[in-house]
């Protein structure tokens, strides 16, 4: 795992907290190989962007261009990045050829693909499980989305799943003892104090300013944006959702973890995941309307675990992708992969100690779905 010196700390300037890269490589704990719950949370979406793409993507205006631009933000090291691209390139060239323009010699675009994460994501693992044959070009794009990452009117379609809810900063507060935000016994703002869970709001809606403000300076006008991310209702408690008793349970393990000497009281107290997970649709309205550059096509928020069907929840799976996901903050903050494994090794045994209530807790509708629209720009 990568540490986060290079984005900041190096050159004498105030060290701040950022975000670390899923698990990199092939092995066992890789996000390569447990991402499988991100894979089918994005398929649950993939009918709809085609719909999107087939009503709204404006072909008209961009059937001059020699090359249609995708970006997929917050890629991580694949697979599901490929897939995800690849339902978007599908569903624009079936739109181009439903609109075939006799004046227009060759209606069949060329397709480049840019794949964005950290600098310090593992772009190596994704770009070896690239196809070989592929009627497309690629291109990685390594640094964080919340800054221009492309130049100005370049790209005419954006796509992110299950990134934007990672915040690239804590907030400050989280890290002053004596703040009233200092999370004393958690690592989340579940079921933490208001001034906990103020923090992390002001810094995700600070961190979607940024990102929506770069990305109406890199969309072409007409150029499309589809946001997957955690959300919740309004008046939906964290603490009543599945991603919301994990970050209890992880408390609760470390806190044990205290008691029987295995790490300090303090390490737990100043530890804090980076993820704003309860963005309503109204908090997202009020974003997008205050950026004023694009138009609101579709906001529905839903439940992804409708893929269960009814059936059980594959714990041990689940806390592998956790891990995947999150494991190098914790080695971070925690400096050994001992403690790392006694923590989700508890954590898996809590889960499956509740497990009548898991269908319950994933039985909510926690994932927002997005599509906003790039107004036209206006030249003077
Ligand atoms: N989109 C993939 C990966 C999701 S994991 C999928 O659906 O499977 C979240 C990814 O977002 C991580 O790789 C993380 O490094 C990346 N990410 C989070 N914040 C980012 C930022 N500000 N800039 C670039 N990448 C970011």
């Amino acid at each position: 795992m990568s540490d986060s010196s290079l984005m900041n700390g190096e050159n004498g300037l105030k060290k701040v907290t950022s975000l670390l890269p899923t698990n990199g490589g092939n092995g066992s704990y890789s996000y390569f190989k447990n991402s499988y719950y991100q894979r089918i949370s994005a398929i649950f979406e993939h009918k709809k962007i085609s719909e999107e793409i087939a009503e709204k993507f404006d072909v008209e205006d961009l059937s001059l261009s020699k090359a249609i631009r995708i970006a997929d933000l917050g890629c991580a090291t694949g697979p599901n990045t490929i897939m995800n691209m690849l339902n978007i390139v599908e569903a624009i060239k079936q739109k181009y050829e439903a609109n075939k323009c006799p004046a227009i010699p060759s209606t069949r675009p060329e397709f480049q693909l840019f794949f964005n994460d950290l600098v310090t994501n593992d772009f190596n693992t994704l770009f070896k499980s690239l196809p070989e044959d592929r009627d497309y070009f690629v291109a990685g794009v390594p640094g964080s989305f919340l800054d221009r990452i492309f130049p100005e009117s370049s790209l005419h379609f954006v796509y992110t799943s299950h990134s934007l809810h990672w915040l690239f900063k804590l907030p400050a507060e989280l890290e002053e003892e004596n703040s009233p935000a200092w999370n004393k016994g958690r690592v989340h703002y579940t079921n933490a104090p208001d001034d906990v869970a103020d923090a992390y709001k002001s810094q995700f809606c600070e961190e979607v300013r940024k990102f929506l403000d770069a990305r109406a300076k890199e969309l072409v006008g007409g150029g499309m944006l589809v946001i997957i991310m955690s959300g919740t209702p309004v008046d939906l408690p964290l603490s009543s959702t599945a991603n919301g008793k994990m970050f209890e349970f992880m408390a609760s393990t470390l806190m044990e973890m205290v008691r029987e000497g295995l790490i300090k009281e303090s390490q737990v107290d100043s530890f804090n995941l980076p993820l704003y997970q309860s963005a309503s649709p109204e908090e997202i309205v009020d974003i997008v309307e205050r950026n004023g550059c694009f138009s609101i096509e579709r906001l529905e928020l839903s439940k992804p675990s409708s893929w269960l069907k009814g059936a059980a929840v594959d714990v041990p799976a689940w806390m592998m992708h956790a891990r995947a996901a999150m494991e190098g903050n914790f080695i971070k903050h925690f400096g050994s992969n001992e403690v790392v494994d006694e923590v989700f090794k508890r954590l898996t045994k809590k889960h499956l100690d509740h497990s009548e209530l898991l269908p319950q807790w994933c039985n909510q509708d926690v994932q927002l779905f997005i599509v906003l629209k790039r107004k036209k720009i206006i030249s003077m």
